[in-house]
């Protein structure tokens, strides 16, 4: 996946964040006038269990233990606690990493089919980028069912990939697209009159269930002030953006735009034949789910995930600053 040009890899809040050019802090150590980080919305987001999550932690500990029962039987109960817990606090670069994979294969869910699915559909749409490769079996499964959701909508493509930021509340994100969609169906998806266009504000999911925290996402994708758009080097009044990545220096220029009024936000769900729980085929199938009635709500579910976020970088910092001065006596 290639990550967004003013993206940074480390926020300070558990994960990625933005270097929006123009936004910095003084130091309060050296006077100095540094870029400011925002956390992305996946990294504010990150602070929220994941449904689904505890679940599948209790069956595969229940695993452990059935295969483990000769074992647990012949010693202490207090050791065979011990033993099963293990699993579960190890450290993934340690022995036993692959449990932690397979979890958090669990958790992103085909994060990367998602990407190809997103550039697939947008050059469905434009048709002037170029198709990617579909990389696997379940891409192919995902191309056909947006094929046919596909026939039955009429879409411009606004925009796509880009950059928001809101600066009242501290973070940035990456949003899907930003769509006028027409229904050509009956019992339109966005309770739009018959022919009308609605300009909606799209992510796409590509994870087996859509959850709350999609909802989440999506109001702080539309909570936007302001809107980066890439210009060339000459551009007026271009903003320039540096930045580290790889030992490589990257620079670009940016200006801010004002974000559209969107009508509708909704998420595109989008997924590969699967199987049920007890084993049924769950066909393929893409469907757009409106989500505007809730976005009030979805707003406050993220400026709480928010909320955490701060005030865990804040602890962090603060047991820094007292590490350093115990350091000092
Ligand atoms: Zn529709």
């Amino acid at each position: 996946m290639t990550h967004p040009k003013l993206a940074v890899v480390k926020s300070g809040f558990g994960g990625r964040g933005y270097g929006i050019p123009g936004r910095t802090r003084v130091s309060p150590a050296t006077g100095k006038t540094l870029q400011r980080i925002y956390p992305s919305v996946t990294t504010v987001l990150k602070q929220i269990n994941k449904p689904g999550l505890h679940q599948w932690i209790a069956d595969q500990t229940a695993a452990k233990a059935v295969t483990s029962l000769s074992y647990l039987q012949g010693c202490e109960q207090e050791v065979g606690y011990r033993a099963l817990r293990f699993t579960w606090s190890r450290n993934s670069n340690e022995a036993g990493g692959e449990v932690r994979e397979y979890y958090e294969r669990v958790v992103q869910d085909a994060a990367e089919l998602g990407t190809n699915m997103h550039e697939w559909s947008e050059a469905d749409i434009d048709g002037m980028s170029e198709y990617p490769e579909p990389m696997s079996v379940e891409t192919d499964e995902m191309i056909e069912a947006w094929i046919e959701w596909h026939e039955h909508h009429t879409i411009i493509s606004h925009n796509q990939e880009f950059t928001i930021v809101n600066d009242t509340l501290g973070i940035a994100g990456t949003a899907d697209a930003d769509w006028s969609i027409r229904c050509d169906h009956e019992g339109p998806c966005l309770g739009q009159e018959p022919g009308q266009f609605v300009r909606t504000l799209v992510d796409l999911k590509t994870a087996r269930n859509t959850w709350n925290d999609h909802g989440y996402q999506l109001a702080a994708l539309a909570s936007a002030e302001v809107i980066m758009r890439e210009v060339v080097e000459t551009h007026p009044d271009a903003i320039k953006a540096e930045k580290t990545e790889a030992g490589k220096k990257v620079i670009s220029f940016w200006v801010e735009d004002a974000p559209p009024v969107w009508e509708r936000y909704a998420l595109l769900h989008i997924r590969p034949d699967d199987y049920d729980t007890q084993g049924n085929l769950i066909p393929r199938f893409c469907v757009l789910k409106d989500r505007t009635d809730d976005m009030d709500l979805y707003r406050i579910g993220f400026e709480g995930a928010l909320a955490l976020c701060k005030m865990e970088a804040e602890l962090k910092s603060r047991a820094k600053a007292r590490t350093k001065e115990t350091e000092k006596h």
